[in-house]
């Protein structure tokens, strides 16, 4: 099982992860960050796990951490 979170503290908000992973990420209206979609926040699909390893490397602050 991989786990995948968003550190709030960091996000800057520019929704690059919820863009391009949409099925694990989305913006949150209120505070404009990004946060986990519900009940994605431990994944066994492998190609959810892939897309989930390349927003991690795509976000310009490392807010996202994906880890077995
Ligand atoms: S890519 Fe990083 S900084 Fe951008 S919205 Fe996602 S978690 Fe926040």
């Amino acid at each position: 099982m991989v786990t995948v979170e968003v550190d709030q503290d960091l996000c800057i908000g520019d929704e690059i992860c919820a863009s391009t992973v949409p099925d694990i990420f989305e913006m949150d209206d209120m505070d404009g960050l990004a946060y986990v979609v519900d009940g994605n926040e431990e994944l066994d699909d492998e190609s959810l796990v892939e897309m989930a390893r390349e927003a991690e490397q795509a976000c310009p602050v490392d807010a996202i951490t994906v880890s077995e």
